[in-house]
């Protein structure tokens, strides 16, 4: 998901204006915008080799990873992600990373709390 705000901060960054942003890069569900896909079903701003293309600009779920909530609330969520995230130490168990996660999230304001139209998976006002 991609809040209008954080569109806009991409556009920017690409040097587009909103509406031929939108136009290339977003898909519209209901009321919520997403980045779209490419053809091999992967974010259409992933380049092999080079990674997110537009890393200093990316959504706050991008720069919340991976401190989802449901890897934060669910033991069995983290340990498929330490399993297949090469970013997280195999050694961190789901106490610290749970510890970690939270510090992480309030210090960058990226907790759902801070701003409406995110996600749920960056509420983190319950979490210990
Ligand atoms: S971090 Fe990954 S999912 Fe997020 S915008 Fe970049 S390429 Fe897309």
């Amino acid at each position: 998901m991609a809040t209008l705000k954080e569109q806009q901060r991409m556009a920017d960054y690409l040097g587009m204006d909103i509406s031929g942003f939108q136009m290339m890069y977003v898909q519209r569900k209901g009321d919520k915008f997403f980045i779209r896909n490419n053809d091999q079903g992967w974010c259409i701003f992933f380049n092999t080799g080079k990674g997110c293309t537009v890393h200093p600009a990316k959504p706050r779920t991008c720069r919340a990873w991976p401190f989802f909530r449901g890897n934060l609330m669910d033991e069995s969520s983290f340990e498929m992600a330490r399993e297949y995230c090469p970013g997280i130490d195999p050694d961190t168990d789901f106490e610290e990373f749970v510890r970690l996660g939270v510090k992480y999230l309030q210090e960058h304001g990226l907790g759902q709390e801070l701003e409406d139209d995110a996600g749920n998976a960056l509420r983190t006002s319950d979490i210990a």
